[in-house]
């Protein structure tokens, strides 16, 4: 029987995305194996993490500071806003500079299987952001998945009111994919050849 650290570490570890309790016990016995090459870094990383990433309070990304660093650089188009699932979507995006404006990072998707709703999502955040005519266009870059394009239709529905030209990426994504796994000239041509919605 392992020892109750070990477990504990396990059960932390068996929480996080992709990892099952299976894998989370690879982990720990791995961590244990290298514990002085490998943990001093880890710890390090894992305090960084929890003393200094908050949320930025106007897009939703996470960062060390808020207003994010993407919402503060002068460099960056502020009248074009990339709206996105989840904060890995931005980091995706941005490995290479594929968008040269801003981001709004939604929280998730619509999904009745789920319940989530527009409310549980940053919606009413991203219509304030448009609402005072800063904003020329929204590039709606959700996952091809059937809960993405839900919630881009949903969005785009919201925004109708506003005079603003909305986008989407070019159809090209596989079915069923997430931008977080796809190669960035993939995604590179979904943004150049993003078409009106509707
Ligand atoms: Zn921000």
């Amino acid at each position: 029987m392992a020892s109750q650290e070990i477990e504990a570490l396990s059960s932390a570890l068996a929480r996080l995305p992709g990892l099952g309790p299976r894998s989370a016990r690879r982990a720990v016995l791995w961590l244990v194996k290298h514990r002085e090459s490998a943990l001093p870094a880890l710890l390090e990383a894992l305090a960084g993490v929890a003393e200094t990433l908050v949320e930025c309070t106007i897009c939703g990304n996470v960062d060390t500071r808020d207003p994010c660093a993407i919402c503060t650089d002068p460099r960056r188009d502020a009248r074009s806003l990339c709206v996105v699932e989840e904060v890995s979507d931005v980091w995706a995006l941005d490995r290479a500079r594929l968008f040269p404006g801003r981001y709004h990072v939604l929280g998730g998707r619509l999904s009745a299987l789920d319940g989530i709703a527009p409310d549980d999502l940053n919606i009413a955040s991203l219509i304030a952001r448009v609402a005072d005519g800063a904003v020329d266009e929204v590039v709606l870059a959700m996952n091809a998945t059937l809960e993405g394009q839900t919630t881009a239709h949903y969005i785009a529905e919201r925004l109708e009111p506003y005079p603003l030209r909305v986008t989407q990426l070019a159809h090209g994504l596989p079915v069923g994919g997430e931008l977080d796994y796809l190669d960035e000239g993939t995604l590179a041509q979904a943004l150049r050849a993003r078409r009106p919605v509707g």
